[in-house]
């Protein structure tokens, strides 16, 4: 058995980033950047106005002045005019300031009569104008390698009018569940027989991670359709198997691998749930097997499956989000393994939910974050703890 830090460090050391690939900035959504990527062009790229209104010379305006307007600024072109003291020229959200122009005096602010208004108020100096470069100067970073591109730094690089982005390499998962006990939904289930969630559940998070589902394929307990199936599954980046990698009898995973020539790294780890996850090579192919039970299945593929499928799309940030939560019970973990603790955050506080065995998928629904405990810890109701959240 190794302890969690170590097998997570070895899979991390075997797996490597695919190369890059050129996406349209349509397709980019949560991909992760390939390179650092700086502005070409700043923002807001002129001076433009915030408001509708007039352009003025601030100087020039106080409560009761009367302007003559001289002339429209719409936005969209740049008609070059230039106003003087004594000049307001009409402007809209967005519009280039005219030359001279350092204010703009909103038009709830002023008084029109034909081509004069009656400023109403004080205009301070650059009153709603945008200047230019204020929010992002040209040549400043804007996207880092390795940082995920979420919808508003998609939108940034929409501003720079960039059509296309260097981002890392796609994930193509395949998946195998095990067990002669399995049923598929909408099967009769017979005695004995349970419905399979463990396929769900690995193509849910094999999704929010960011790979692609390449297959779904049920064995039951036999090496025979288990090495066929692990021939298919590899020849994708990852397979991920459910079920089979503990010590009974029917337990098939590991010498099936064997059989087939895999080099097999990690097999058992100080983790609960999650102690017989395996990580092993068949080729090319990174295979993770996850113990059957729901939950470990669950944690395993948090803390193994998910940092190692971010590495290979280039990820920089690995881990998992963060939370300072307080924690609402006294806990201790006096096992020989790191224990990962289902609970509720809510409000700030943490409190554990549900039967916290392995096999309690009910439980697991009703939890939105996991705390990790130490072997040896004990931590008091009241504590600040730092959970883990996955959605
Ligand atoms: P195993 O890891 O194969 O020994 O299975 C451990 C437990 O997980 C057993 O109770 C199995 O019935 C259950 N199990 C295995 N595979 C799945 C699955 N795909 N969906 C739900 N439960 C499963
Ligand atoms: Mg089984």
């Amino acid at each position: 058995m190794i302890s969690e830090n170590d097998a997570r460090a070895k899979i991390l050391e075997a797996v490597r980033p695919l190369p890059a690939r050129k996406m349209s900035i349509l397709e980019a959504l949560d991909c992760f950047a390939a390179e650092d990527y700086f502005a070409r062009l700043p923002l807001p790229m002129f001076d433009n106005s915030a408001m509708d209104g007039y352009a003025v010379r601030a100087g020039d305006c106080k409560p009761g002045k009367r302007l003559r307007v001289i002339g429209e600024q719409p936005a969209g072109v740049d008609r070059q005019l230039r106003v003087s003291n004594g000049q307001a020229i009409r402007i809209f959200t967005g519009a280039p300031i005219p030359a001279g122009a350092n204010g703009i005096v909103m038009q709830e602010d002023v008084t029109r009569a034909g081509d004069e208004i009656v400023v109403n108020v004080e205009v301070e100096f650059d009153e709603f104008v945008r200047k230019r470069g204020c929010d992002l100067g040209e040549g400043q970073k804007i996207l880092g390698k390795g940082d995920r591109i979420v919808a508003t730094r998609l939108a940034l690089l929409a501003s720079q009018g960039l059509a296309e982005v260097l981002v890392g390499g796609e994930v193509r998962a395949a998946i195998i569940s095990t067990g002669d006990e399995l049923a598929e939904a909408g099967e009769k289930l017979e005695a004995g027989k349970i419905y399979d969630s463990n396929s769900i559940l690995l193509q849910s998070l094999l999704k929010r991670s960011g790979a692609a589902v390449a297959s779904t394929q049920h064995c039951g307990d036999d090496a025979k359709s288990l090495q066929k199936a692990f021939q298919a599954a590899a020849r994708n980046e990852i397979a991920i198997v459910s079920g089979g990698v503990s010590v009974g009898e029917h337990d098939l995973v590991q010498s099936t691998l064997r059989e087939l020539g895999a080099k097999i790294d990690i097999w058992r780890v100080a983790i609960k749930p999650g102690k017989p996850f395996l990580f092993g090579q068949l080729g090319s192919c990174f295979v993770f097997g996850l113990p059957g039970n729901p939950v470990s299945a669950f944690v395993t593929f948090l803390q193994f499956v998910r940092p190692a499928i971010l590495k290979i799309m280039g990820a920089s940030d690995l881990e998992l989000p963060k939370i300072p939560a307080k924690l609402t019970v006294d806990l201790a973990n006096d096992g020989d393994r790191a224990h990962y603790l289902r609970g509720k955050l809510e409000d700030g506080n943490f409190a554990p939910i549900g039967r916290q065995e392995s096999h309690a998928l009910f439980g697991l629904s009703q939890s939105n974050a996991l705390l990790r405990v130490e072997t040896g810890e004990s931590i008091k109701a009241g504590a600040t703890v730092h959970v883990q959240i996955w959605e």
